[in-house]
């Protein structure tokens, strides 16, 4: 999953990318709204956590521009304490949820996966065959035995699970998976499709991991 951070207070924009990597999720930023909107339009976000007081453009004409351009990517909303007013504008102006200033980050990760949820079906634990890969306790398992994953390997893993069944190109694979810092002409997605290989199905006799001819992969039973 990737997000895009619009945030112009370079402390809380660290904190808070650095702290979502560590959850496994690709974390670009912005540090004004037309950089934010730049970036919108350029690149694949699974969801974006927009401060409400930035310069050039504010949250609020951020998030009411994507909306008005028919992006429905999800937007958590940061407001500071005493604007009840805004976050209200916030929210009429299309974002998804809002959280105050100062948080906890444990309570934006929770935020942040209940919009990535919405509209998924209501799937908590995601299961392909004997696979499964539980996104809260972050715990993935074949056959009943746990594989021990990388940050990177997870989020690569929990992408093909959501969109088992599909072909996925590479492109597609890293736009979702890795952050804008990342070189597209590498191999790095064969190089962690391999290593997957090697945890998911090495010793199995039911591959779940597919090379799609002249696509790239694709995970399914
Ligand atoms: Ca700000």
């Amino acid at each position: 999953m990737r997000i895009l951070v619009v945030e112009d207070e370079p402390k809380v924009a660290s904190f808070v990318k650095k702290g979502l990597e560590e959850e496994s999720y690709a974390v670009d930023t912005a540090s004004d709204g037309e950089e934010g909107l730049g970036m919108l339009s350029l690149n694949v976000y699974d969801a974006v956590v927009l401060d409400l007081m930035l310069p050039k453009k504010n949250g609020i004409e951020v998030v009411r521009e994507m909306r008005a351009q028919g992006m429905n990517t999800p937007v958590l909303m940061l407001t500071a304490r005493d604007t009840l007013g805004e976050k209200i504008q916030g929210l009429d102006a299309g974002a998804d949820d809002y959280l105050t200033k100062p948080f906890a980050f444990q309570e934006l990760v929770a935020r942040l996966r209940s919009l990535l949820r919405r509209g998924r079906a209501e799937i908590n634990i995601l299961q392909v065959d004997d696979l499964s890969l539980d996104p809260a306790t972050r715990k993935v398992k074949r056959a009943g035995e746990e594989l021990v994953l990388t940050a990177k390997e997870f989020a690569l893993l929990e992408y093909m699970m959501r969109n088992v069944g599909r072909p996925l190109s590479r492109t597609t694979l890293s736009e979702h998976v890795w952050d804008i810092n990342f070189d597209r002409m590498t191999n790095v997605v064969d190089v962690y499709i391999n290593f997957l290989r090697n945890k998911v199905d090495k010793g199995f006799d039911r591959k779940l991991i597919h090379t799609v001819r002249g696509v790239g992969y694709m995970l399914k039973e």
